[in-house]
């Protein structure tokens, strides 16, 4: 498997000698198997370059599939300039997540509207197709992929792909799910040790990976101020990498305001935390026009084995019961789902909440943890004692960051714990995240 970047920073393109190094370009990675599948990973403006290499090659059909992790700007970018899309003959097959607010063909042709681009997508000369896909696993080209959720404020899914003998695993904008990766009174460093579910979850993705390349827009030091972004800092991608025994971590997604010396920097500022694990992680800034060969091993503990399946969660309507005492915060998030075409209904008590539930069982609870009354632990403890809401999806909301509270709540059996502030696409992605999984076989 032949892995190579072509455009490696996140948010804008940023071109200039400062970043002539680490690259200008934003998101896109290539991706060719022995057996000459091609798989691209984002499609931001180092897409155009791409396209033009793959044009060089002269062959007389190109097919090539486009894997979005999302849809923000700097993954989409490049789309309008990869020029084997401009050629008849030649196939793309778009995947990317199912989206709340339109399918992924409608969200691509939004950029090549004419008041942004001369040529409309439905012009495009090739035979394109676009597969909604979600977590799950999938077959892409002749090769098996695992889609799994992401931590962003969209819906976003990482990719893993085995082939080959090697497993390379693609996470991009992405967050830790909590300030505390590991549990307290448990060994640091191992994925049993990490305290939020959604972390562990995200750790077992990449485990055993030969190579992750995952998000590290931001420096320890710059991420509290910008929590809720949807990106992450070295410190969490290589404690996490780690901890999953993989082999080689490529750090990208970078920040459009580091330039060469400071990812530089702050590279040895990563090796130096991957020694300290003491795993043998590789770790580097990825670069423009980095290439690896990935080899053959034949220790490789295979986690795409399932035959197909996607969980999804456009087929029908869900029903979702929003409870908070808190008026104002209550009315948002109610607007919020409805926003995204869920049914939804609302309880300002624990108390009322269960009165509900008897009387009609949603499809998932978005719960406050603390409240005047019966608490959210409360209500939880009463849910997971009836047989009947004992599975029940529950999101459990809350200003509680700490350690206790994180291990409380999910060892009273919540499905996914989001801590304030959180912004509203954040959240809405988690609800459909839980959703999604709970419609899995
Ligand atoms: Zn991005
Ligand atoms: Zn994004």
């Amino acid at each position: 498997m032949r892995v190579r970047f072509w455009g490696t920073r996140g948010s804008i393109a940023t071109p200039g000698a400062g970043t002539n190094h680490f690259g200008g370009n934003t998101s896109c990675v290539e991706l060719t198997t022995a057996a000459g599948d091609l798989l691209l990973f984002d499609c931001g403006t180092g897409a155009r370059q791409l396209g033009a290499a793959l044009m060089a090659q002269g062959k007389k059909a190109i097919n090539a599939n486009i894997l979005l992790g999302h849809t923000h700007w700097d993954h989409i970018q490049g789309f309008p300039f990869f020029t084997p899309a401009f050629v008849k003959g030649n196939s793309v097959a778009i995947y990317g997540p199912e989206g709340s607010r339109g399918s992924l063909h409608h969200v691509l042709a939004g950029q090549m509207e004419f008041t942004y681009f001369p040529v409309a997508l439905d012009q495009l000369p090739a035979a394109i197709t676009y597969h909604d896909l979600t977590e799950g696993i999938h077959n892409i080209g002749g090769v098996r992929v695992a889609a799994q959720f992401l931590n962003h404020p969209a819906m976003t899914v990482g990719y893993r792909v085995e082939a080959d003998g090697v497993a390379m695993v693609y996470l991009v904008d992405h967050e830790p799910f909590s300030d505390e990766l590991w549990r307290s009174g448990s060994e640091p460093g191992l994925i049993e040790s990490i305290l939020h579910e959604g972390d562990r979850r995200h750790a077992k993705f990449m485990a055993d990976a030969d190579l992750v390349i995952h998000d590290a827009q931001y420096t320890p030091e710059e991420y509290p101020s910008k929590k809720t972004w949807g990106h992450s800092a070295y410190d969490y991608a290589v404690q996490i990498a780690a901890a999953a025994g993989v082999r080689c971590l490529a750090l990208t997604h970078h920040d459009p305001t580091h330039n060469d010396d400071f990812i530089s920097d702050i590279e040895r500022k990563a090796r130096t935390l991957a020694l300290q694990c003491g795993t043998g992680l590789e770790v580097f800034y990825a670069y423009e026009g980095c290439e690896l060969a990935l080899e053959p091993r034949s220790t490789l503990k295979p986690f795409v084995t399932a035959a197909p399946f996607q969980a999804s969660v456009a087929q029908r309507q869900f029903r979702i019961l929003v409870v908070d005492d808190q008026p104002d915060t209550l009315t948002l998030i109610v607007r919020a789902l409805e926003g995204d075409q869920y049914i939804v209904s609302a309880a300002s008590s624990g108390q009322e909440a269960l009165r509900m539930i008897d009387e009609h069982l949603p499809d998932l609870v978005v719960l406050d943890y603390k409240m005047a009354g019966m608490d959210g632990m409360a209500v939880m403890r009463t849910l997971r004692a009836k047989p009947k809401t004992r599975a029940l999806p529950v999101l459990m909301l809350t200003a509680m960051t700490d350690e206790p509270s994180t291990r409380a709540g999910f060892e009273a059996g919540v499905t996914d714990y989001v801590t304030k502030p959180f912004s509203i696409p954040q959240l809405t992605a988690r609800v459909r995240a839980c959703l999604a999984r709970s419609q899995l076989p």
